[in-house]
């Protein structure tokens, strides 16, 4: 994806004999208001909130000459207002445990979120526990081991190929009986078969809800900022096989600058609980509106 700063470095700079003292300043009109639109399109924020976003700082400046900071600044306020309200941490219940069931495809970073996750909660004080419910990659269930022993909680797993519903029915009565805060449900991430998926997501929630009707309590899609607009597609079909209730963005260190996210909030409105920012396992912060659209807009 393109970056943000950059372009409205070049779209300020090339205003037609524009300079006022020494620095640039561009006249907001509906050429430049057009220009904007197409370099918030190629950061990936989709061309429903470019438009809006560019039509508000055409109502707010239209007529004015502004220079490169004025525009990243009002820009910024634009994306800050837009993502305030769903910068919103994980919701933490009374009931125990708190189940949180964790979806996305696989690669988003499902396993290294739970990790950190637990990790975070651990370290506040709650007593976790973490179900592998994929079952069906040996690689995942492994790979959750080893970060359930850095956080230094236990991994319920199952035979390769079991049914992931009754793991998670069994890390119900374990997190109960230990009295855990938390329980932590990773699950399998394969889009390829979406009903099979919808079925095993459906079947997992129906069983939980044997231990306590009020749970899943929250269910996080985990989405990787790197795939860009197809972000927004895989929100579509979690919404529709489960009962979204809370994004986690992955891997905003990388060179994505996360224009999505802008969409993401703007189209749907889900809340931002946390963004990854490595690989390791304090990396894992809280969704900040003002700093992410510092770090957007240059
Ligand atoms: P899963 O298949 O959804 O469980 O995904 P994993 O948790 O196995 O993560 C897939 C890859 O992404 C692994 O190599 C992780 O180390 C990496 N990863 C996960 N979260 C982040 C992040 O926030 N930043 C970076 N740079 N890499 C991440």
């Amino acid at each position: 994806s393109a970056r943000i700063d950059q372009g409205i470095e070049g779209l300020v700079a090339e205003a037609p004999a524009a300079a006022v003292a020494d620095e640039a300043r561009r006249l907001v009109d509906d050429a430049m208001l057009e220009e904007l639109e197409e370099v918030l399109i190629a950061a990936d924020m989709g061309v429903e909130t470019a438009t809006r976003v560019t039509a508000n700082i055409g109502d707010a400046l239209q007529g004015r000459r502004l220079s490169t900071r004025e525009l990243k600044e009002a820009l910024a306020r634009e994306v800050t207002r837009i993502m305030d309200p769903v910068a919103r941490p994980l919701p933490i219940y009374p009931k125990k445990p708190q189940v949180v069931l964790v979806v996305g495809v696989n690669g988003s970073g499902k396993t290294t979120t739970i990790g950190k996750l637990a990790s975070q909660f651990k370290a506040a004080g709650k007593s976790v526990v973490v179900a592998a419910g994929d079952t069906f990659r040996a690689a995942a269930v492994e790979q959750l081991q080893v970060w359930g022993q850095r956080a230094g909680v236990p991994v319920l797993t199952a035979p390769e190929g079991s049914d992931p519903a009754s793991l998670a029915f069994d890390a119900m009565v374990r997190a109960e009986a230990d009295g855990a805060d938390l329980l932590l449900i990773d699950t399998a991430g394969r889009l390829q078969n979406r009903q099979d998926l919808m079925e095993e997501l459906a079947k997992i929630v129906r069983v939980i809800r044997k231990k306590d009707e009020t749970a899943p309590h929250n269910t996080l899609l985990v989405l990787d900022a790197t795939t860009g607009q197809n972000a927004l597609l895989q929100v579509e079909i979690f919404r529709k096989i489960a009962d979204v209730s809370g994004l986690v963005m992955t891997k905003l260190d990388g060179t994505a600058r996360g224009g999505v996210l802008v969409a993401l909030a703007d189209k749907f409105g889900l809340p931002i609980h946390a963004i990854g920012l490595g690989e390791q396992i304090d990396d894992l912060a809280p969704f900040d509106p003002q700093e992410f659209a510092r770090a957007l807009c240059g």
